[in-house]
């Protein structure tokens, strides 16, 4: 009893250091902002994350929840109906959001950095008032569409096109593996105006649902985030008014690179908080899982698995909040976002990974959440730029800096 009762002390004192050192830093803002997240989380995500995986749901009504807490619109301005926080609040929301539920998490990020990024960014004042406002409540939610079934990471390849007619556009082309694509009121579509450009002929367009031309294609089966659809959208002499063009003809390569390197930032939060749902629930079952007479946490080579996931998810985190502060500094990102997105999806993998072993057999079933934390961290890896690409971009920002 005395034994028991010395470990839950013990165990009570390293979660307080270990909230203590990772808030230390943070301004009151953003602790703030990190606890009601938790809460929420705790309350109304992680109970519902294994039936919204199972049956495919989306969490509508937790989204509109979001909504309500601020958690749609994080980064935009208050006058246009957002929360008017920074970088390192949304990175912080999003991982606490997606240590709940990364399905949850990946809506939260698709709708925050890569439909209303590039609005805020680009958009002019009658389409920031039309397509921003309404899609920070968790109503409605937003899409983007650069991947084509021909090519994801070669993005300059697109073969949608938008050929100028009067005062539209007329779209031809079909998208691939768009987050959101089946609820979103509206998308960032890019295609090519000018064939011969290549890349710098790619534009950006505001297309609202229901317009004659643009269907839906079948919700993709996944491997993981099974709450939130990916789907094809498919276009057919959909007529786009001109007005609905975003920035400049020929801008659409320059709004989808810079979209992307502020959505990593994104995509790094929702990795750190899958890791931490899988580090939490490993050391959780070792502390309480007995073997060979004593708490198998008492045994080195599982504690030297904690130490591994402990490693790699808070350096991660630390890399996640320097690029979200440059961004937030308006200092130059690339380079750290594509090494805050690489730490963090490698880390929750390896996180994911170690919590099944921890587990031994109760890992490898759905009973328990780090089957669901495996399949999910996998995505985090390939979206927003595989792991493949990030390491180009980092080597290529690192090349050029030494060549200066
Ligand atoms: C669940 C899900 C959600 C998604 N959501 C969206 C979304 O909302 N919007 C959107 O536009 N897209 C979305 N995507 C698409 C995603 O961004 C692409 O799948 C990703 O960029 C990889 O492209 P690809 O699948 O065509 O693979 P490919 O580009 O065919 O790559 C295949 C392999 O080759 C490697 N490779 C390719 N080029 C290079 C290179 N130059 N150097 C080294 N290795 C290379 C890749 O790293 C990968 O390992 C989503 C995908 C999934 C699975």
């Amino acid at each position: 009893m005395q034994c028991l009762m010395r470990s839950i002390n013990i165990a009570r004192k390293a979660a307080h250091l270990r909230q203590i050192a990772s808030i230390a830093a943070l301004p009151d803002t953003h602790q703030m902002l990190q606890k009601t997240c938790r809460d929420f989380a705790n309350s109304e995500l992680s109970p519902n994350a294994a039936k919204f995986d199972r049956e495919h749901l989306y969490p509508a009504q937790q989204i509109k929840q979001m909504g309500e807490l601020g958690l749609m619109g994080v980064a935009v301005p208050e006058e246009l109906g957002g929360t008017g926080l920074d970088y390192l609040a949304y990175a912080i929301a999003m991982e606490e959001i997606s240590r709940g539920c990364a399905s949850a998490g990946v809506i939260m990020s698709v709708n925050n950095s890569l439909y209303l990024g590039p609005l805020l960014s680009f958009g002019n004042d009658s389409q920031k008032a039309a397509f921003i406002t309404p899609y920070t409540t968790g109503e409605r939610v937003g899409c983007f569409a650069l991947s084509e079934p021909g090519n994801g990471s070669d993005a300059g390849a697109a073969s949608t096109i938008a050929t100028e007619k009067g005062d539209h556009f007329v779209l031809n082309g079909t998208k691939a593996w768009i987050t959101n694509g089946f609820e979103a009121e509206a998308t960032i579509v890019f295609a090519t105006t000018n064939k011969q450009l290549k890349h710098k002929g790619i534009s950006a367009f505001i297309v609202p649902k229901g317009l004659k031309g643009f269907t839906v294609g079948k919700k993709e089966d996944k491997l993981g985030i099974r709450g939130s659809s990916t789907c094809q959208l498919i276009f057919e002499d959909c007529e786009i008014p001109k007005e609905n063009l975003l920035g400049q003809t020929g801008f659409g390569f320059k709004i989808a690179m810079q979209t992307l390197d502020a959505g990593r930032i994104g995509i790094a939060g929702q990795a750190l908080g899958i890791a931490q749902a899988s580090l939490e629930l490993a050391v959780d079952y070792a502390q309480k899982r007995q073997a060979f007479g004593k708490p198998i946490s008492k045994l080195q080579s599982i504690q030297q698995k904690i130490a591994d996931m402990s490693l790699a998810l808070e350096s991660a985190r630390l890399l996640t909040w320097r690029a979200a502060w440059l961004k937030d500094s308006h200092l130059s990102y690339t380079k750290e976002a594509a090494m805050a997105k690489l730490a963090a999806s490698e880390a929750a993998t390896l996180c994911a990974h170690q919590c099944i072993q921890v587990l031994g057999g109760m890992g490898y079933v759905t009973d328990m959440a780090a089957e669901r934390h495996y399949r999910d961290a996998r995505i985090t890896e390939i979206y927003e730029g595989t792991s493949e690409i990030q390491r180009l971009v980092i080597a290529g920002s690192i090349l050029k800096e030494y060549a200066s």
